[in-house]
């Protein structure tokens, strides 16, 4: 974009930004007074996403959050452009945990699962188990632009993708996915096939030794994308997007295709998504519930910290607890509201976890902030 469109862009933007929130409804009394009309308003256009949208290019000059940025300054309508930022990490072979080359499932198949909800416009699609497309994110839209569902996976995912004149690819991996696969095969002791429930903690525990040993990006292990925004009407989308937990069951489905789960968006209210363990989150339902505390007038850092603090309560199996008696795991939530006010925020925080973020000040990584000290392991 021209600079003197973007500074115009930007100027608009920081204006609004002086604007009281008139749509955050403290005031609501219940949950079911939701606002149904999109009344445009100034507002400064935010980009938020998991790192993803600021450690991967592709190879090109930008990353995904600055992309969705630079495109909803220039105009372009907000999902549009966040598709394009999260297509960056999606098309880009080393980003393991995304589209092309990310982490196969257990018999070495890449399945990848996305979805995507447009603010005003009250849409939504997403595909889940989707082989052979390196954009998921893509046909997400293409779900919710032609289709009467929200949901198509699988095989069918596919041929309504291949239907709509998508590409589709025999194969996803790449020389470094597969060979990360075929590592992990090598560890697994044949002798557990035997026992499936014990094999699934074997090839669970194998894969994070592998994390431990700096093999697999710890992001990656799990790895998503969500990436939410508001441009300068106001209009707020998002889109998730990944290859799901590594060396997963085929056809294991997660977090990040489900709307309330992985994603959701609420016009004049905000947007949160999600990246981390997706079992927690499927059980909580935390993107809704985060926009619903958004809905009440909440902070997006507060209510993100009341979706962990549920997540932690309703984690009471052993297997999921570590030595301290908390989570295993980590959940990170991306939250964003209709005045603008954003927060990135991690059942763990630490000095290595930052999240993406793109505003009229440019490209920053703020720390996640964390509800618990320590880390998954103890
Ligand atoms: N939440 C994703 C899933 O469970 C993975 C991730 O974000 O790391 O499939």
């Amino acid at each position: 974009m021209e600079r003197r469109t973007f500074v115009r862009a930007a100027s608009a933007a920081a204006v609004g930004s002086a604007l009281p929130a008139p749509t955050l409804g403290a005031e609501r009394s219940t949950l079911l007074e939701a606002p149904f009309v999109h009344t445009p308003q100034l507002v400064a256009p935010v980009v938020i996403s998991d790192s993803s949208g600021v450690r991967f290019k592709n190879g090109g000059p930008q990353s995904g959050v600055e992309r969705a940025f630079q495109l909803i300054a220039e105009g372009t309508d907000v999902l549009d452009a966040l598709i394009a930022g999260v297509n960056i990490p999606e098309l880009d072979p080393e980003e393991t945990g995304i589209g092309y080359g990310g982490l196969p499932n257990e018999d070495g198949v890449v399945q990848l699962d996305s979805c995507c909800m447009h603010g005003p416009k009250r849409q939504a699609g997403g595909v889940a188990a989707l082989e052979g497309i390196r954009t998921p994110s893509l046909v997400a839209r293409a779900v919710m632009d032609n289709t009467d569902h929200h949901l198509l996976v699988g095989k069918g995912a596919q041929d309504f993708a291949r239907n709509m004149g998508f590409e589709v690819e025999e194969d996803l991996n790449t020389d470094r996915s597969r060979a990360l696969w075929l590592e992990w095969r090598r560890r697994i002791d044949p002798l557990h096939y035997l026992d499936p429930a014990r094999r699934r903690r074997i090839g669970y525990e194998v894969g994070l030794d592998m994390v431990r040993e700096g093999l697999v990006d710890r992001n990656s292990f799990w790895g998503t994308i969500n990436c939410n925004g508001i441009g300068p009407d106001g209009a707020i989308c998002g889109v998730t997007t990944t290859s799901g937990l590594a060396w997963k069951i085929p056809g294991r489905v997660g977090d990040s295709p489900i709307l309330g789960a992985g994603l959701y968006v609420a016009d004049g209210v905000g947007a949160a998504g999600s990246t981390g363990r997706g079992e927690a989150n499927l059980f909580n339902l935390s993107s809704f519930l985060i926009v619903e505390h958004l809905r009440r007038g909440a902070h997006p850092k507060d209510a993100g910290m009341a979706a962990l603090e549920r997540v932690k309560e309703n984690t009471v199996e052993e297997r999921l607890l570590n030595d301290r008696g908390l989570p295993a795991f980590d959940l990170r939530f991306f939250v964003l509201d209709a005045a603008g006010r954003y927060a990135g925020v991690a059942m763990y925080g630490s000095s290595e976890s930052s999240y993406g973020l793109c505003t009229e000040n440019g490209v920053e990584e703020p720390l996640l902030e964390g509800l618990l000290d320590g880390s998954p392991t103890g």
